[in-house]
């Protein structure tokens, strides 16, 4: 079981950590800053810097079949650390920040859209979600004035924790049909945006709404007769 570092501080760049093994797979470390793929956000890139001087580029990172152990996936044809070698784990931040706002603003664009969730994704600086939004009449340029207007409220955001019995008992929380939030360890984490969301989410999030920047609602296409896929696009910063 892997320490997870991302969880508590999601702008932790890079920690010091051990490696528990390494096979074909990826290399598992007792620690890491790395997000594994999942909930619609891909597994974080990067380094891990060995004592003698080496570097390993880190191609995707996945979780291990337990769900548990974490996996930094590394190049084809890399020399595999040996197990207990010290390393330093780094993520590629300028990606993992290009997410995180973009994550961020998926949060938001669910609130101006407040329809049950069916699927999504996160890419870098861009993100989509599908709404089961029946009869509704989406307007592209309506949609993007409100999730601007969100956005410049620089909201920050928070976490809790809450037990798995309190969230079955409030099952209002979970807009996500498709994608569960995490349980089955007893507790579920909850973000909350202040004054706006509150939903359980296992992904990295920007600290306040304002470091999302501008944002653009690229596309609103319908797939099937009551969803449509509303695409965003964030500018740089
Ligand atoms: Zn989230």
């Amino acid at each position: 079981m892997t320490e997870v570092l991302f969880r508590d501080d999601s702008y932790l760049v890079e920690a010091k950590a051990n490696v528990v093994f390494a096979d074909q797979r990826g290399i598992a470390l007792d620690r890491t800053v790395f997000y594994p793929q999942g909930g619609g956000q891909p597994g974080d890139q990067g380094v891990l810097l060995l004592a003698d001087g080496r570097s390993i580029a880190v191609v995707n990172t996945v979780y291990d079949t337990d769900r548990k152990t974490i996996l930094h996936v590394p190049a084809e044809g890399t020399d595999l650390p040996a197990v207990g070698a010290g390393v330093v784990a780094r993520i590629d931040w300028d990606r993992r920040f290009r997410r995180m706002r973009a994550h961020t603003a998926l949060h938001l664009l669910s609130v101006v859209l407040p329809y049950p969730v069916t699927g999504g994704s996160v890419g870098d600086a861009e993100g989509r979600l599908d709404f089961d939004s029946g009869d509704a009449v989406l307007d592209k340029a309506e949609v993007e004035r409100r999730l601007n207007e969100l956005i410049a409220i620089d909201a920050p955001l928070s976490q809790r924790w809450i037990t798995d019995a309190e969230l079955e008992a409030n099952p209002s929380l979970v807009k996500t049909m498709s994608v569960k939030p995490p349980s089955g360890t007893g507790r579920v984490r909850l973000i909350a945006i202040e004054g706006l969301d509150l939903q359980p989410c296992g992904g990295t999030h920007v600290a306040r709404t304002g470091e999302i920047g501008r944002a653009s609602v690229t596309q609103i296409e319908k797939k099937g007769k009551i969803n449509r896929r509303v695409r965003i696009a964030l500018a740089s910063p």
